[in-house]
């Protein structure tokens, strides 16, 4: 495979990568986003973490096979831990993982002081973006972009995101939805949300069915049904 060819998902995490910065790729298994950044010439430095032995050597054995030993750090770590200040990383990406894990990485970077603030961060989160949202909303930083796409049958969302100088507000439905995707409203966004909607309508089903369901809970489903549902009826 040409290394600089990326899966449609992680080109897409790539192109929100500003010209020349200083990346790092937090989870980084075979380093392919990394690798390919600088074989293109988009970035001539960078820093594949991984807590994992297998993807830290697959990181590596990547960056060896490209020559790209001067320009990428292969490091085996846990999260931001990979980072030091001498790095001047300028740009995170966190691809590829639940959206809890992608923000218990953020929090416990911001807790070692691993994030000053001038990173750009990029992340794909596989599922639960909304907690990730609430995560950014909470420690000022405001989205800037967002994306949303399908590939091999599933939807991938990216949110970047840059720290506020000032607070950041969003309403519940930004939360679930994303600022910029529920503006946009693009088939692959429609057809996601249209899924969600049933799966929800299922589940609060056998909730109000169940005798273990909390009245929280079932609140909450019928909250978000709502607010899904006026996403979808304005399109
Ligand atoms: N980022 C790549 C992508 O999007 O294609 C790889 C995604 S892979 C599914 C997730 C990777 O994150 C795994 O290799 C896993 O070992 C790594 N990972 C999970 N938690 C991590 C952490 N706390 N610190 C560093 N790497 C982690």
């Amino acid at each position: 495979m040409n290394q600089q060819v990326l899966s449609k998902r992680l080109a897409s995490v790539g192109e929100y990568v500003l010209e020349n910065a200083r990346l790092a790729d937090i989870g980084s298994d075979h380093a392919y986003l990394p690798v390919a950044l600088v074989l293109q010439g988009k970035i001539n430095f960078a820093i594949a973490g991984e807590v994992v032995k297998g993807p830290f050597e697959s990181a590596q054995k990547q960056v060896a096979k490209n020559g790209l030993q001067k320009n990428i750090q292969v490091r085996l770590a846990d999260g931001l831990a990979a980072v030091e200040k001498t790095d001047q990383i300028t740009a995170v990406t966190i691809c590829g993982m639940g959206g809890s894990l992608i923000r218990d990485i953020l929090a416990a970077g911001v807790q070692q002081e691993k994030l000053n603030g001038t990173e750009r961060l990029i992340l794909q989160p596989n599922i639960g973006e909304n907690i990730l949202r609430g995560w950014l909303k909470e420690h000022e930083y405001q989205i800037v972009a967002e994306t949303i796409l399908e590939e091999n049958h599933k939807t991938y969302e990216i949110i970047v995101a840059e720290k506020s100088a000032t607070a950041v507000s969003y309403s519940p439905a930004e939360i679930l939805l994303g600022p910029f995707l529920s503006q946009e409203k693009n088939p692959v966004f429609v057809k996601k949300w249209q899924r969600e909607l049933s799966n929800r309508q299922r589940i609060l089903k056998q909730l109000k069915a169940a005798t273990s369901a909390t009245p929280e809970k079932i609140a909450q489903f019928q909250a978000e049904i709502e607010l899904i549902k006026t996403a979808l009826k304005n399109q």
